[in-house]
This record gives structure tokens, sequence and C-alpha cells, in this order.
């Protein structure tokens, strides 16, 4: 978990920084709260001395440098943890490694003594020379049992510390791939996700249909009916999205009110249809208005589809499907438009 605060001194917390968002003018957004509440726990120091070198210029934080703020030192900053638990967990490994070298040479030694032992008494003449041998080999074996015994210890506490390790970085490489509102991948998480189908077959993203769909008039509809409804709404939409895919398709928030769908192994025309159904699922839904009763107008969303040629990279497939987005745009929104190839 990123946030360790007690339900109260979140509260707290969160009672200070309101008035902070206010006073620089700023909007009632995630990112606002995110920056102001990481500034104010003390647990992000890079970005309270950042915060407090602009604060002494008597600069007040527009909307764009709480954005950047946010970029740098919490999304970028949650990405280095990330390669510094890597590092840890490299670390340990090699321990690991370091521990089985040491306990191969001291298993060596032992075998060397157990070789001198059995010649020492082939050529054992007297009953003194005997028990010379017997008790060399007993400190030898009892030496060997200690050393195994304290091997193994250490080896328990380093697996539980890889342990730790290992789920915290879990969740970590989670949460930096994760948009915290809706629950489904960032952009990050869009990537990796790619990356990963890729991996696995050079040939997948030729079989893919590529969707972007971009809530109409967003901006209206946080004007009219505030941002925690427009939040609301945005979940709302990410549900809806999820409901609508399946199995190995691949869905994100890309931006503000902009989605991303990946479609493996699947046609123009399946994914044309998918579209269409997806741009009525939300034209024809209604969403009721916080704590009340009342129902708002439809939310409708455009759509643009792309199918990768030969040889395109995502990114250009994205740049095309986003062109069409484009064009249903101009064409009247609530509309599903294809890329030309
Ligand atoms: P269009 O039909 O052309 O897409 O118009 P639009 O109003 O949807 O598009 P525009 O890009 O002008 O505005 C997008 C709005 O989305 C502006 C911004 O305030 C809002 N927005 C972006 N991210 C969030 C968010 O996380 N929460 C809320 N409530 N609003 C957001
Ligand atoms: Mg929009
Ligand atoms: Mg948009």
């Amino acid at each position: 978990m990123r946030y360790k605060q007690s339900s109260d001194h979140s509260a707290e917390l969160l009672r200070q920084v309101l008035p902070r968002i206010a006073r620089h003018g700023g909007l009632y957004y995630p990112v606002n709260y995110a920056v102001w509440y990481e500034y104010l726990t003390g647990g992000n120091l890079p970005l309270a001395e950042e915060i407090n070198r602009r604060l002494e210029n008597n600069n007040l934080l527009s909307q764009e440098d709480i954005e950047k703020l946010y970029d740098v030192y919490i999304a970028q900053h949650q990405a280095t943890q990330v390669e510094k638990m890597e590092v840890g967990l490299g670390g340990l490994l090699g321990k690991l490694g370091e521990l089985a070298d040491k306990s191969g040479g001291e298993a060596n030694e032992y075998t060397r003594t157990l070789k001198e032992c059995e010649a020492a008494l082939g050529s054992a003449g007297d009953k003194g020379n005997v028990s010379e041998v017997v008790a060399t080999l007993l400190s030898s074996t009892s030496g060997m049992r200690d050393s195994a015994e304290s091997l193994r210890q250490v080896l328990d506490v380093t697996r539980n510390e890889v342990q730790e390790l290992r789920t915290e970085l879990d969740s970590l490489q989670n949460e930096a791939m994760t948009d915290s509102l809706t629950g489904l991948k960032n952009r990050r998480g869009f990537n990796r996700a790619i990356d990963v189908m890729i991996a696995t077959d050079p040939d997948a993203l030729a079989r893919c249909a590529v969707m972007i769909a971009d809530i109409d008039h967003f901006k209206r509809v946080n004007d009219s009916y505030g941002h925690l409804f427009g939040d609301q709404v945005l979940r709302t939409a990410g549900n809806a999205l999820k409901s609508v895919v399946k199995g190995r398709d691949i869905v994100a928030r890309f931006g503000g009110e902009e989605f991303i769908i990946l479609l493996p192994n699947t046609p123009k025309t399946g994914a044309y249809t998918l579209a269409e159904q997806l741009r009525n699922t939300f034209a024809r839904g209604r969403i009721r208005r916080i704590n009340s009763d009342e129902y708002i107008d439809s939310v409708t969303i455009s759509i643009g589809v792309a199918m990768p040629t030969q040889g395109e990279s995502i990114d250009q497939v994205i740049e095309r499907a986003d062109r069409a987005l484009y064009r249903a745009k101009q064409e009247g929104r609530n509309c599903v438009r294809v890329a030309a190839a």
C-alpha cells in the first residue's frame, strides 16, 4: 500500500489539503490531492523540497505546475521505487548465491577431512591412532553440522526478505500500471501489456484491432454537475468498457476522458460491431447523480478504429485511430469512424 496513514490522520491531512488547493487556485482533481497530500505527509522529500523552493519565492502553483510535479515526483518516483526494489532483489539473490558457494566450500573441506581420515584409518596400526582419527572426524562433523545450521538460519531469513520484497514489488508494479480512478490499466500498463503480447507472439499486433473512445463534451459534464460527478462518470465509463471486452482484450484509460482498447485476433468488421455496441451502451445508458434520484441525459462517446497494416508499429496504429476519432468528432460525435489503411 502506498499510503500508511490512519483514517483519522488521513482525514486531518485532507482538511489541510483543501485550503491549499484553493489558495493556489487549483481544481479539485485527483492529481492536486495527491501532490498536496504527499507534500503534507512529509514522506516525499524531493517533492516537498521542490514545493518549498517555489513557495519561498511566493509563487502560486498553477494547475500545469501541479501536474508536472505529479509526473516528476509521484508518477516517476513510483517507477524509480520499482527499479530500486529490483536492485534490492538482485542483491539478495547475489547473497544467496554467495551462501551457496560458501556452503559448497565447507562441504568440500569436510569431504577432504573424511578422505584424510579414511587414509589414516587404513594405515592405523594401533588403537591410539584410531581414536585420534575418530576424534578428528567427530569435531569435523560437528563443525559441519554447526555451519549447516547457521546457513539454514540465514537462508530462512533471506527467503523471507525475498518474499516480502517480491510482494511489495508486485504491488508497486501493479500500482504504477493502474489508473487509480477507474482501476483500468494506465498508459504504462497498456504499453507493458503490448510488450508482453509481442514477446509471446511477434506477429500478434498485425491481427489486432485498435479502438480509441473519447467521451463527448465531457467538459460540459464537469461544468454542469461538478468534477466529483465527472469522476463518477469516468468510473462508470471504465466499468462499461470492462463489461464489453473480454479475455485477452487490453483496455486502458489513456488520458483524461479517453480510453483505448486493443482487440487481439479481431477483423475490421468485428471491431466495428463492438465499437457500435459500445457507443450504443453509452448512448442508451442513464447515469444517476450522486446521492440523488435524478438522472442526467446520456453521456455519449465517439470512437476511432484502426487496423494495423503490414509492418506498422503500435504508435502508428494509435495515431491513425486517433485521426479516425477526430473525424468522428468533426462529423457530429456519438459515432464510430474507421481509419483508412
Ligand atoms: P470533445 O467532445 O471534443 O471530446 O469535448 P470534451 O469537452 O470532451 O473535450 P475537452 O478535451 O475539451 O475536455 C476534456 C475535459 O475532461 C477537460 C477536463 O477538465 C476533463 N477531465 C480530464 N481528466 C479528468 C478527471 O480525471 N476527472 C474529471 N472530472 N474531469 C477530467
Ligand atoms: Mg472528450
Ligand atoms: Mg479528449
